[in-house]
Formats: structure tokens, C-alpha cells, sequence
């Protein structure tokens, strides 16, 4: 067994604190990482305080993992001790249902396994990246060009991933106007990708304060949705509109919002369902749709892309020590705009 140390919660009222625990022995597809940077989602907290109803304990926390590769089994061939890699939201999958072997391993029929919380195909509880290491399977690594700051790299395998994959199954593109509700972890890696990929990109907000940073994130525009009348200009205008929000708001105006045939993506997962007004959907053949992180092949060329166009998350890098006060400040989404820990920090007293 390989020795890890990390931060786990007991329980879900309990603080995030040291703790030990083992890794299995690598198979020979498994790839051992030493973990360097881990990003803090909003889905940790969640997860840490049992909101999903489906939390055990102990758990280390933490899906946003960048490191060096320390080990590889006897069969692993696309990496090599030293290796700057990253590790996402899922540590496998079936790999023979209909979804795995088109590449959309998140989809998993049987399910993908999450890097943490969960019992993997050994039957061992899955934890996660507030650690000094992991152990996945090589299909569930992917590289990482040490041209990127490997700190800004890690919210890209959680929330890069999840605003870069609707983006380009949609086929946005030049010559197209795109929504992009919320700046927060998710909305401002959806604002950089939309841009990247040559879109008009229209920030919605609730908050003045944030137009500055929408612009200089790459927005083109700034709508600020409480302003009814501002929305209104904004009627049937939207090729796509990507929706990162997590709190229950009203999606009617950005319906509205939509050409006819356009699409409506939900990436944030608020606790209560929408209320739809259906005509909104029907008048103009309009579709409301969801998505969930990317497959493995499509992180990789996400991480690629990055590489190419120079992208990497808004980032505060904060010492482990500081995990339980970051996780106040991202419920009242004070942070521009991922935390990440800097697992150097695990040395310290
Ligand atoms: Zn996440
Ligand atoms: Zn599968």
C-alpha cells in the first residue's frame, strides 16, 4: 500500500483536518501522482457536509488535481515518472457501455467512479485530492503543458472542463452571440473559453461590481439581469447560453433571450427545479439542456486548447491550513475566482 496524508472531513459538521490514510499498489495501468496544486469546487463543500445525502466519511475532498507523475504500472505508456499531469472529477469508468466507448465517460451507464466518496471496482472508498497523492488508472490522467501555470491548470479539470464541453458540442464559434450566466468558478472559465472560440460573448450579472472584470475577462458585453429593460433589448439574439449558476433563479429572460433552434445549457445544479414556461420554448423551437464535465479524450484536447491560446483559471493559492475559512468564503462567493491549495503547504506544522 502507498502512504497518503491529507485533509478529510469525519463528518458533515465536523472541520477539514489532517489525516492518514493508504492508497492501493498500483496495477499495471495505474499511474501514481504527486499532487501539487488542488482546486477548491463549490461541489467539495457540498459533498463535505453531506448536501447531496450521499456523503461518507472519512473524506478527503478535492477533483481539480495537477501534479508529477511519481510511478507508473508495468503496462503505461503515455507517461513516465515526472510528467506534469492532472487528474479530474472521475477516476474510472466501465469503459464497455455504449457511453464509455464513445468517449463519454462521464455518462457511464453503470456510472463513472468520482475521484472521491465513493467505492471503486476494489471496493476501496475513493479519496481525493487535499492529499500529497493519488492513484488512478492512465486512461483517467491527462497531460499538462508546463508552458500553463500548473496552479491555474487545476480548476481547468473540474470547471474548465464543464464550460469547455457544452461550448463545443454546441459548436460555438465565430459569428455567434453567446450567454454566459454567473461569473464564478464556472462562469468565468465559460466567458474565457466562448471568447477563445471567437463568440460574442455577453456576460449576465447580478453585480455592477463585476462588469470591470467580465470585460477584462473577455466579455464583449455586460448585461446586468435585474435590469428588466436591458434584458428585454436582448430578446431573441443568443445562438447559446450557458447558465453556471447553482442558486435557484428565474430562466424565463434568458429563454426569451434565445434565436429560434437555440440551445439553453445548465452546467450549475441548483437544489430546486425551475419553473418553464413552455411557450418560450415552443414559439421558437428553443431547447433547455444539461451537461456534465467531458470525456477523457475531450479533457485532454481542453487542456491542449489551453495550452495553445494561453488559458488558465483566475486563481487565490492558499496553504492547506487555510481550507475551512476558504470554504466560508466560497459559499458567499467571495473569491476570484477558484481557490487552490498548494499541497507544499501538507509539510507544514
Ligand atoms: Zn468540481
Ligand atoms: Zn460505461
Amino acid at each position: 500500500m502507498t502512504h497518503s496524508h491529507g485533509w478529510a472531513a469525519q463528518g458533515s459538521t465536523t472541520p477539514l483536518a489532517p489525516f492518514s490514510f493508504s492508497r492501493r499498489d498500483l496495477h499495471e495501468h495505474d499511474v501514481q501522482v504527486d499532487i501539487q496544486y488542488c482546486g477548491v469546487c463549490h461541489s467539495d463543500i457540498h459533498s463535505v457536509r453531506n448536501e447531496w445525502q450521499n456523503a461518507v466519511y472519512p473524506m478527503v475532498p478535492g477533483h481539480e488535481i495537477v501534479g508529477r507523475v511519481a510511478s507508473v504500472g508495468s503496462a503505461v505508456t503515455r507517461f513516465k515518472p515526472g510528467d506534469l499531469v492532472g487528474v479530474g472529477v472521475i477516476i474510472d469508468s466501465c469503459r464497455s457501455c455504449a457511453s464509455c466507448k464513445a468517449g463519454e465517460e462521464q455518462y457511464c451507464e453503470v456510472g463513472a467512479t468520482l475521484t472521491y466518496g465513493v467505492k471503486d471496482r476494489y471496493g476501496d472508498l475513493t479519496q481525493g485530492g487535499y492529499a500529497n497523492n493519488i492513484v488512478a488508472p492512465d486512461h483517467f490522467v491527462h497531460s499538462v503543458s508546463p508552458k500553463l501555470d500548473p496552479a491555474g491548470v487545476a480548476p481547468l479539470l473540474c470547471a474548465g472542463i464543464t464550460t469547455y464541453s457544452p461550448l463545443r458540442h454546441w459548436q460555438v464559434g465565430p459569428n455567434q452571440k453567446v450567454g454566459v450566466i454567473g461569473l464564478g468558478g464556472l462562469g468565468h472559465m465559460a466567458l474565457k473559453f466562448a471568447h477563445a472560440l471567437g463568440a460574442h460573448v455577453v456576460q449576465f450579472t447580478t453585480s455592477e461590481s463585476k462588469v470591470a472584470d467580465a470585460k477584462r475577462l473577455g466579455a464583449d458585453e455586460v448585461v446586468i439581469s435585474k435590469d428588466a429593460a436591458a434584458m428585454k433589448k436582448q430578446a431573441s439574439s443568443f445562438d447559446f447560453i450557458i447558465d453556471t449558476v447553482s442558486a435557484p433563479h428565474d430562466i424565463n429572460p434568458y429563454l426569451e433571450a434565445l434565436k429560434r433552434d437555440a440551445t439553453y445549457c445548465q452546467v450549475g445544479l441548483p437544489d430546486k427545479p425551475p419553473v418553464i414556461f413552455p411557450g418560450h420554448l415552443i414559439f421558437k423551437r428553443r431547447s433547455w439542456s444539461g451537461s456534465i464535465i467531458g470525456g477523457m479524450a475531450e479533457t485532454q484536447q481542453m487542456l491542449d486548447f489551453c495550452a495553445e491560446k494561453n488559458i488558465v483559471a483566475d486563481v487565490e493559492v492558499i496553504p492547506i491550513q487555510k481550507i475551512n475559512e476558504a470554504f466560508e468564503r466560497v459559499v458567499k462567493a467571495d473569491v476570484k475566482y477558484r481557490f487552490v491549495i498548494d499541497m507544499a503547504s501538507l509539510q507544514q506544522p
